[in-house]
């Protein structure tokens, strides 16, 4: 407007941020793209964010909602850079519910909308979408899924529930850890139910989504609207449904919610990075109901399956990938689908960019990072690349006396993978992070710990972190 530029972002985390340490820069960007003072304010919208279309007619209620929310829970939904100035004043001149550069445009039909509702474009790059589809990723296809021991019967019960929602396998738990392709297969599922009946009314969503929607309907006392959008559908599908984890209110939300859906005969579809009963905290109702369908897991992919997996992908970018170094790849990169794309991706691009051949040679000096960590039983050494590479710290840092949080939090961190994948005890790993004793260490790994319960997207670092480590997290 006028007087106020105005910011959707996705999280309360991600606006404090904001607020916190680059307000000053983007005023500056406002004026000298505006011209002209204004206040910049910070709300959380996680659907605006995503640059997501809201479809206008049915999902008006909840659009309303949030918009709502952002002028009645002032402090808490908005940040705003003078404090006071436009706080409670209604955003007037936002787009409708059309964020700017959606992809796939309006949906001007009114009631024709578009089967699916909502997805999480984090998920969907825009560059992969089509016209008409704006959410799913087109290459999320059962037919562009390797099928190999470690995922047969996950990828068959996923097309079995694709032909008949609702009625085979209800609920649909995936499980299985991070890279394998969880994803994937709910998108293919989702992407083979519109393709046999395009009316169907899916929503597909992340887990932390509908947090976040659940928390703001909470704000704006608009649960009734939450609950419209979310039981009248005829599949509902959630990514990462670990991240209830320690989160009451919503559990008993979702509860309410599967329920409603169980009982209209609707297809309900979940992923996972754990099995029911091992998300943290998860409430013994919905863990039993999360059983009562089909609870599926998938596994690391074996080294054929590496292999094939390798030879699609290498192909799908136009190469194709000599056998030797595929074998290369496939026996360094063991734990991660996503790992393995990326290597194909970084060789090939070197190769291409250098005109060079793709030989082993090549895939030495371009993957010699990805290598280096999985050589054998993991030593101090991976440990401090992954923390100092992830926390862009130096080892010295590391080892030095300095005790802002920038720095002990990676230091933390290092010392609680030290403790968990390698042999050295207390006392040494205290010895390596400068000269410190093996209480400090104690307390690091608790206070690791401590947060990996109550901090899901820390946990899911930190056992990224262990996984490339080559360890299974307990
Ligand atoms: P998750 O959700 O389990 O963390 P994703 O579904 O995001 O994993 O998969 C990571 C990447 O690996 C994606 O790009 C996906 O296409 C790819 N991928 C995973 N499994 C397979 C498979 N069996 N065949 C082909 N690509 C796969
Ligand atoms: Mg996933």
């Amino acid at each position: 407007s006028d007087t106020e530029v105005c910011l959707a972002v996705q999280n309360a985390f991600a606006r404090d941020w904001l607020c916190s340490n680059y307000l000053k820069l983007i005023e500056q960007a406002a004026k000298g793209a505006l011209g002209g003072e204004r206040n910049v304010v910070i709300e959380v919208d996680a659907e605006l964010a995503c640059g997501r279309v809201r479809p206008e007619s049915s999902d008006q209620s909840f659009g309303d909602g949030s918009q709502a929310g952002a002028t009645q829970t002032n402090g808490s939904t908005r940040g705003t850079a003078s404090a006071g100035a436009s706080i409670g004043a209604a955003p007037s001149s936002r787009p409708g519910s059309a964020a700017p550069g959606a992809p796939g445009g309006q949906n001007s039909q009114g009631a024709n909308l578009p089967a699916l509702v909502y997805s999480d474009s984090v998920l969907a790059p825009r560059s992969l979408l089509g016209p008409s589809d704006f959410s799913l990723n087109n290459l999320y296809r059962f037919e562009n899924f390797v099928v190999g021991p470690c995922n047969r019967f996950a990828h068959a019960a996923a097309v079995g529930v694709s032909e008949s929602p609702g009625r085979v396998y209800n609920p649909f738990f995936l499980h299985g850890g991070v890279g394998l392709g969880k994803t994937h297969l709910l998108q293919s599922l989702c992407a083979a139910l519109l393709d046999r009946d395009p009316t169907t009314r899916i929503l597909y969503l992340s887990c932390e989504t509908f947090v976040n929607h659940f928390i703001s309907a909470l704000e704006n006392g608009d649960l009734s609207a939450f609950r419209n959008k979310y039981r009248n559908v005829d599949v509902l599908v959630v990514d990462d449904i670990h991240m209830l984890a320690n989160k009451e209110r919503t559990q008993e939300e979702f509860f309410n919610t599967f329920n409603t859906l169980f009982n209209a005969g609707k297809q309900i579809v979940l992923s996972s990075d754990s099995s029911p009963k091992e998300i943290p905290a998860l409430q013994e109702r919905l863990v039993s109901r999360f059983k009562w369908g089909l609870v599926t897991e998938i596994e690391k992919p074996c080294y054929e399956t590496r292999m094939a997996i390798l030879r699609r992908k290498g192909r799908a970018r136009g190469r194709e990938l000599p056998d030797d170094v595929a074998c290369l790849i496939a026996e360094n990169i063991d734990t991660n689908i996503r790992e393995l794309e990326g290597a194909v991706t970084r060789v090939l691009g070197y190769a291409t960019l250098n005109h060079l051949e793709v030989t082993v040679d090549l895939v030495r000096k371009v993957l010699v990072d990805v290598f280096a960590t999985r050589k054998g039983v993991p030593s101090m050494d991976d440990v401090l690349k992954i923390v100092t590479s992830h926390f862009n710290v130096r080892v010295a840092d590391l080892q030095s006396k300095r005790r802002t949080n920038a720095i002990a939090h990676p230091r933390q961190v290092g010392m609680y993978l030290a403790r968990r994948i390698t042999r050295h005890s207390l006392e040494e790993i205290g010895r390596f992070f400068g000269g410190r004793d093996h209480s400090t260490v104690l307390y690091a790994i608790e206070k690791v710990e401590e947060t990996m319960r109550s901090d899901e997207r820390f946990r899911a670092m930190v056992v990224t972190f262990l996984d490339r480590l080559g360890r299974n997290p307990a």
